[in-house]
């Protein structure tokens, strides 16, 4: 396999950063994930305009233009080989002698792109049996909005949900209100057939593919509402399914022990997910 790192492309086994970098320290830069399939790139340009975004919110600096940017992505996916998978993009606020303050002027950010290709069977068994999930008190930051790699919480509360013998977590509110999944945008389907996904404003990271799901639901005429929902409306729902780059549109059929419906993947999800790559936008290797 093979990274690129901060201007080279070197061997995945061998790729580092300097100790002193903020990513380590601080964690101090942001992130994407982007899906590869059939060798197209699936939302390039959502998930680098995000990128800009969460890069401007914390007052990053860019690593490069988008066009170079664009094409190191490619040359990453082609050095590896991906037609079906994803690649990892990192930008940190660079490396510099530790000090909560910014680092000098001129300190360049560090970048760093992963690429690997995934198995679609391991995914297509989760479309199909679905997934339980366990719900736990928010308790990370109030800037959620932005992508950074600052992901403890999230990597507690998917520990937490492994332990319990589920798959995911999903943080709440302390009124029960649902926010979204520890790495994942949630959704619902209403007894009486809405599709329901929280508002993006606040309290959960604006999803690319919950985004994109939106476009397709409109695509496939369905009824969409943006408001918040509960764990107890989850509980009630006709469906309820998680959004992802990585996963896409994975069906939930259990939250906190109780199954959801019949404890089986509906069809919406399905509908969306079989609609979805045909909505997106394509960027070809
Ligand atoms: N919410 C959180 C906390 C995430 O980490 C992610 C993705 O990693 C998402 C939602 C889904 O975002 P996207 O659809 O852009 O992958």
């Amino acid at each position: 396999r093979i990274a690129y790192v901060n201007g080279q492309y070197v061997r995945h086994s061998e790729a580092a950063v300097h100790i002193e970098d903020r990513g380590f320290q601080f964690a101090d830069g942001v992130y994407e994930v982007c899906e590869v399939r059939e060798g197209l790139i699936v939302d390039l340009t959502r998930h680098l305009n995000r990128l800009d975004r969460s890069l401007s919110e914390l007052r990053m600096t860019q690593p490069m233009s988008r066009a170079a940017l664009t094409l190191v992505i490619r040359e990453v996916l082609r050095r590896n080989r991906v037609r079906n998978g994803i690649f990892y993009m990192q930008v940190t606020r660079g490396a510099a002698k530790r000090d909560h303050f910014f680092p000098p002027e001129g300190t360049a950010p560090t970048i760093t792109i992963t690429a690997k290709s995934t198995d679609p069977s391991l995914l297509a068994k989760k479309y199909a049996t679905g997934i339980k999930v366990i719900t736990l008190l928010e308790n990370r930051w109030d800037r959620v909005d932005i992508k950074t790699v600052g992901l403890l919480p999230n990597v507690l509360a998917k520990q937490q949900a492994r332990d319990a013998g589920a798959h995911d977590a999903i943080f709440v509110t302390r009124d029960g209100m649902v926010l979204e999944g520890a790495s994942a945008n949630a959704w619902i389907v209403t007894p009486d057939g809405k599709l329901v996904t929280r508002p993006a404003e606040h309290g959960i990271l604006k999803g690319i593919t919950r985004t994109t799901a939106i476009d397709v639901a409109a695509k496939l005429g369905l009824v969409f509402v943006e408001r918040e929902f509960s764990v107890d409306e989850m509980h009630g729902a006709r469906e309820a399914f998680m959004t992802s780059a990585t996963g896409i549109c994975v069906p939930v059929v259990e939250v906190d022990g109780k199954p959801v419906a019949n404890g089986h993947p509906g069809t919406v999800s399905g509908n969306i997910r079989d609609t979805f790559f045909a909505i997106a936008e394509k960027t070809a290797i």
